[in-house]
């Protein structure tokens, strides 16, 4: 029997704890925020921005919203983060990627004053990731890892496979996965475009994190028995539905169940999980601006 890994079950419960969280803060005297920085008229943008901002509501958290014209010159984008950073109210900042094509994303991401660096983007949060001594985990794999742990699947010894490099899945995943801390210890191997052989490597896997934008390039067949899937993948493909798409995983997750002991389902496994662990850094981050020791999950 294939285990359906549940982010949006998991997802609702870190909610509920946060919001404990946030009216623990709010009795001593801190109002988390979390400004929201979107310079693009992208409909995906937009409506990542507005989930993200619904999400705070949520929970307690107040949301700051600031939206720049995506033609204005880079400046501007820079003078609000620096304003932004400066601005003691404000816990974290998020600024939706991607930034028009003008802008410095390198810069934009070095501004951003680390300590509110929710995402965890920031080059002194991702060396303190490697170190082992993380302030923020980036959101996706840090979900993934409160998904793994919730099911009991331990990772310490297994092979673990990576599908993905990218900065922000596939780097900080692999980091989290081979870091000697719970939740870590295992095998890792990274595999991307250039990877010879990605079958052999997948086959071999205890755990398999799908993360590389390709809609069901993972299947049964380069999988073997008892294997735990994680799908990160959010692709849309031409759908007959009212919106003329669907959303697929990177996973075939029909033949892909038959193989695994546990998966989780795109929508519904990785995505509501990312969304809540922008909450809890943003919690947390307020908990030590403010000095208050909040017990997190
Ligand atoms: P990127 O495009 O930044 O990175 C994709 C990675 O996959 C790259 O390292 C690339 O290799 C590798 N790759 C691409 N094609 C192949 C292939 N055929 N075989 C092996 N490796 C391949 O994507 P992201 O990491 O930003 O996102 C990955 C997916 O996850 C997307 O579908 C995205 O929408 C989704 N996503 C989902 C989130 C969630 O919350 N569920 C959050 C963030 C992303 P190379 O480095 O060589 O180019």
């Amino acid at each position: 029997m294939t285990e359906l890994l549940d982010g949006e079950a998991l997802a609702a419960r870190f909610r509920e704890e946060l919001v404990a969280a946030t009216e623990r803060l709010a009795d001593a005297g801190s109002q988390p925020t979390l400004a929201t920085v979107l310079m693009s008229d992208d409909p995906a943008s937009e409506t990542y921005v507005s989930m993200k901002q619904d999400d705070c509501a949520e929970v307690g958290i107040e949301a700051r919203d600031v939206e720049l014209d995506p033609t204005a010159p880079a400046t501007e984008l820079h003078d609000t983060v620096d304003e932004l950073n400066a601005d003691p109210e404000v816990n974290g900042i998020l600024v939706q990627m991607p930034v028009p094509d003008h802008v410095d994303k390198r810069r934009v991401l070095r501004q951003v004053n680390p300590a509110k660096d929710v995402d965890g983007f920031h080059p002194e949060n991702v060396g303190r990731l490697v170190a082992g001594d993380a302030r923020f985990k980036p959101c996706t794999p840090h979900g993934i890892q409160k998904l793994l742990a919730d099911a009991g699947v331990d990772t310490e010894g297994k092979d673990a496979v990576v599908v993905g490099r990218s900065d922000i899945v596939g780097k900080p995943m692999v980091n989290l996965l081979m870091q000697k801390a719970a939740g870590g210890n295992a095998t890792v191997t990274v595999c991307h475009s250039r990877t010879d052989d990605l079958a052999a490597k997948t086959r071999g896997a205890d755990i398999v994190v799908a993360a590389a934008g390709v809609p069901g390039m993972v299947d049964g067949d380069m999988l073997s028995e008892g294997v735990v899937v994680v799908d990160v993948g959010i692709n849309r493909v031409d759908a007959d539905t009212e919106k003329g798409y669907e959303l697929v995983g990177d996973v075939d997750f029909e033949s892909a169940s038959e193989k695994a002991r546990a998966i989780t389902p795109v929508p519904g496994g990785v995505g509501p999980m990312t969304r809540a662990m922008l909450l809890y850094n943003t919690v947390k981050a307020t908990g030590q601006d403010a000095g208050v020791d909040i017990d997190l999950p």
